[in-house]
């Protein structure tokens, strides 16, 4: 009887997020992709959920910041609890079904698309932020998003390294490595792990530490979409020691990218010494209003601990010659905000567009290739309308405590660089491939020529920006021993490739 009513309670819990369907659609075969989903109802707590395709919930549990390859759902389950996680895991196993776990539905590398009639595993009740006692880590939930994270230490005068973006979550960028504004102060996402519960392959939940499982921790700070489902990490937090920040804006014209790059080099970067409390970024796009023939370019400076940014950094880029500068100052959770990665600012928004990004990572910037990728950014979103709102991203983050982690003892391989740069091709899907095919080769064109001006024989592609069609050694490292590393553990650890869709091991 309390089987049964447990399998009343969730059917029903499913079913009143779905009133449009009869009941018995529920256990309907044709509707949840062959698979017998009363058994897992069955197994999953009160307050999870069974999303099937026509209802309002599974759109929003389906919804992805890029359309394209997005992965085909067949029903969604909404977790509860880690039990919930592991019991959908052991089901999928026994059922045959692909799965993949969903965080903030930001995640855009094509080998997302290849799951085919597959269970999505949705994460976002697991959104919780628990402090410890000593102040020195805090819990939280597999499903959290930065915001919630960022916001509750706030109140609680703590901080910790989180994505820039407040609309991703922390595991999705972190368990690729995970850059963001305190990665100078404290590393990467990835660095202030300490501990995790996670569902294996196998969908055995286990904890594990640098101490319990050295090998497949090593591989969860880099390479971890390859090896399970974390359902929690203990994070290490800080003391704030710097409430403000401030911030300076620029917009140039294109005749100014020699001048600005350089001036990027010379005042910031300084051979990847640029001052821990400074950050700066910048973005080609396009606007009419600003210049009606070609792209402008948006730059950032912004300084932790100070009311205004100081001049010895603003001045030389003052000097160049400005169409418009902004500048503000208030606190750290204001920083998403002020370059765009808020909630509500454009780039968070799931708007049905096609969004694919083609990363290379730099140590400084070539002024000759800055020149050429402005040119070809200018004549190929000129040329073909349908891209015109696309973005060329330049991310210089501090990066002292990114180097301060021996590089080898993470499975992030790509410590020693400075800059994490990637062309964001922003389109509106027209039905053909033909313009996808279009999109592709304009992205990887505009990296090639970044790739050709670094002198670099290597390719180094951030995990969490590819396109889908980089090589385990652009993704995850030349090095023999590290391929040789990532092989034998996903061997060992996820031998029937079941966490195979978001940048594989394979
Ligand atoms: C607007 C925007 C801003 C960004 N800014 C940054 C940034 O500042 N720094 C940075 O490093 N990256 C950034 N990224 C890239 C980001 O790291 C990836 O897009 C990442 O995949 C987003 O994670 P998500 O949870 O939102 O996406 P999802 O699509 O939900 O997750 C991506 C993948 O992560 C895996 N995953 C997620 N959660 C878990 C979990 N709990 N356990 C196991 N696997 C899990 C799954 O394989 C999933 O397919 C940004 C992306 C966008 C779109």
């Amino acid at each position: 009887m309390e089987v049964l009513a447990g399998v009343a309670a969730s059917a029903w819990s499913y079913f009143s997020d779905n009133s449009n369907l009869p009941l018995s659609s529920l256990f309907s075969t044709r509707s949840s992709g062959n698979a017998n989903v009363t058994a897992l109802v069955e197994k999953l707590s009160a307050n999870a959920q069974v999303l099937l395709p026509g209802s309002d919930r599974y759109e929003d549990a389906t919804m992805r910041w890029s359309v394209l390859a997005a992965p085909a759902v067949s029903f969604v389950v909404v977790v509860a609890t880690e039990e919930d996680v592991a019991q959908t895991v052991k089901f999928a196993n026994h059922e045959k079904l692909p799965y993949l776990a969903v965080n903030g539905g930001h995640g855009a590398i094509l080998t997302q698309g290849r799951m085919k009639n597959g269970i999505e595993i949705w994460l976002n009740k697991l959104n919780t932020v628990e402090l410890a006692k000593d102040g020195k880590t805090a819990t939280i939930g597999g499903g959290t998003l930065s915001k919630t994270v960022t916001d509750t230490l706030w109140k609680a005068g703590k901080q910790t390294v989180t994505g820039c973006c407040e609309c991703t979550s922390i595991l999705g960028p972190g368990l690729g490595g995970g850059h963001g504004f305190l990665q100078g102060r404290y590393g990467l996402v990835s660095d202030q792990f300490v501990s995790m519960r996670m569902v294996n392959a196998d969908g055995n939940l286990i904890s594990i530490s640098k101490k319990t499982h050295p090998d497949l921790w090593w591989a969860m700070q880099g390479a971890g979409h390859n090896f399970g489902i974390v359902t929690s990490v203990k994070l290490k937090i800080y003391d704030i020691v710097h409430k403000t920040w401030a911030y300076q804006s620029f917009i140039y014209t294109g005749d100014k990218v020699e001048g600005l790059y350089h001036a990027i080099n010379e005042e910031l970067l300084k051979n990847g010494t640029q001052s821990v409390d400074i950050l700066n970024y910048s973005f080609f796009f396009n606007s009419p209003g600003l210049d009606p023939e070609k792209p402008v370019i948006m730059f950032y400076i912004a300084q932790e601990g100070a009311a205004a940014v100081d001049s010895i950094y603003t001045k030389p880029f003052e000097d160049l010659g400005t169409v418009v500068t902004g500048k503000g100052s208030g606190d750290y959770t204001q920083l998403a905000a002020w370059t765009g990665n808020a909630n509500d600012s454009p780039p968070c928004q799931k708007a049905g567009l096609a969004n694919i990004r083609f990363p290379i990572d730099l140590d400084t910037y070539s002024i000759e290739a800055q020149r050429a990728a402005y040119d070809l950014f200018a004549k190929g979103t000129k040329e073909t309308p349908a891209f015109a709102n696309s973005l060329f991203l330049f991310e210089g983050y501090s990066t002292q405590g990114v180097k301060a982690i021996d590089s080898d003892s993470t499975a992030f391989a790509f410590r020693a660089n400075n800059l994490l740069v990637s062309p964001l091709i922003t389109y509106q899907r027209d039905g053909s491939a033909a313009l996808d095919k279009q999109a592709a080769g304009f992205g990887e064109s505009l990296r090639q020529v970044l790739h050709r001006g670094s002198g670099r024989k290597e390719m180094h592609t951030y995990v969490n920006y590819a396109y889908g069609d980089e090589s385990l050694k652009n993704l995850y490292g030349y090095e023999d021993w590290r391929q040789k590393k990532l092989k034998s553990l996903k061997g060992t650890y996820d031998p029937h490739g079941r966490f195979n869709f978001y940048a594989p091991i394979a």
